[in-house]
């Protein structure tokens, strides 16, 4: 009998995921989910929520960058962001880089994430939670969304998926106020799942946004633990402006930036908006 242990993502009903554990260094229920850290030979630590991989130290420079990158280099003047989700801190960790970013309100249901993540997975933070432009609200980012009167430039929802605590963050209600507190020119992106195994979820979210903003799509990334292929992001913003910066004026802004990232460019920002025809079908 092999002594080997293994972490099955079963997100799918016909299509799992297995991880092989070389060590496991945390297993254990939060009041939300089952929060599990542990050490795999390909990508190094591994972060499950309920199984589900939610980042790895591998491979999530590419999810992390092109969430954050490509709305905040499109916009060109974000100065508040929102991110809802994101307990690991990988996102804050991209967006506070920008040095034009002013203000960054981080909306996380589960404080123990957050704690464990800190302790646990230091890479993926990198000390942004320690960043003074960082304001860190423990909540549902659903009721937050629906109370706040703040108004933001880019709104980042990094999520789990539409399953337990993350399904209130993927309705029309949700999405209608997130419409309401982005400013003029804002422009909100989301983990909007892996459409060839989840394409209900970004047609779902594309409906939503198709009747909230003036631009509605989505742009892809693959991350290979995110598995089954590209990565749908969604993009909603009240103008098409961001979307059609040229490339020029992205290139300059992304040297301004001074980023050294490792798959984000201008180039691929402009690419990943390209999208093959088996995800255009999910569109309404
Ligand atoms: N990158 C991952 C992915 O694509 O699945 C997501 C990573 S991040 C760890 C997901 C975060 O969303 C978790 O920390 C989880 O606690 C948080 N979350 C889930 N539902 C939430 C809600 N309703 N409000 C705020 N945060 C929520």
């Amino acid at each position: 009998m092999t002594d080997e242990v293994w972490n099955t993502e079963r997100l799918h009903d016909h299509f799992a995921q297995s991880l092989r554990v070389s060590e496991m260094y945390y297993d254990s229920k939060t009041e939300h989910q089952r929060l599990k850290v542990f050490q795999n030979g390909t990508f190094g630590r591994v972060l499950t929520l309920d199984d589900v991989v939610q980042t790895t130290e591998g491979d999530n420079f590419i999810y992390h960058e092109m969430l954050t990158h490509v709305p905040i280099l499109a916009h060109g003047a974000a100065k508040r962001v929102l991110i809802i989700g994101g307990g690991d801190g990988g996102i804050a960790r991209e967006v506070l880089k920008h040095a034009s970013v002013e203000h960054v309100t981080m909306v996380e249901i589960d404080a123990g994430v957050v704690d464990f993540s800190k302790e646990y997975l230091p890479t993926l933070s990198q000390g942004a939670f320690d960043d003074a432009r960082l304001n860190l609200v423990i909540n549902d980012g659903a009721v937050f969304m629906k109370e706040t009167d703040d108004k933001f430039d880019v709104i980042i929802v990094d999520s789990t998926d539409p399953i337990g605590p993350g399904e209130v963050l993927f309705t029309d209600t949700f999405y209608g106020h997130a419409a309401r507190v982005l400013t003029e020119d804002g422009i909100i992106v989301t983990q909007n799942g892996v459409p060839f195994m989840q394409g209900d979820e970004l047609t779902n979210t594309m409906r939503a946004f198709q009747a909230l903003f003036q631009d509605a799509t989505c742009y892809l990334a693959t991350i290979p633990t995110y598995v089954g292929g590209p990565m749908a992001l969604g993009w909603g913003s009240h103008s098409t402006k961001a979307r059609n910066v040229d490339l020029a004026t992205l290139e300059a802004r992304f040297v301004a930036a001074n980023l050294t990232p490792d798959y984000y460019t201008p180039e691929v920002q402009k690419a990943a908006f390209a999208l093959p025809g088996y995800v255009k079908k999910l569109f309404p």
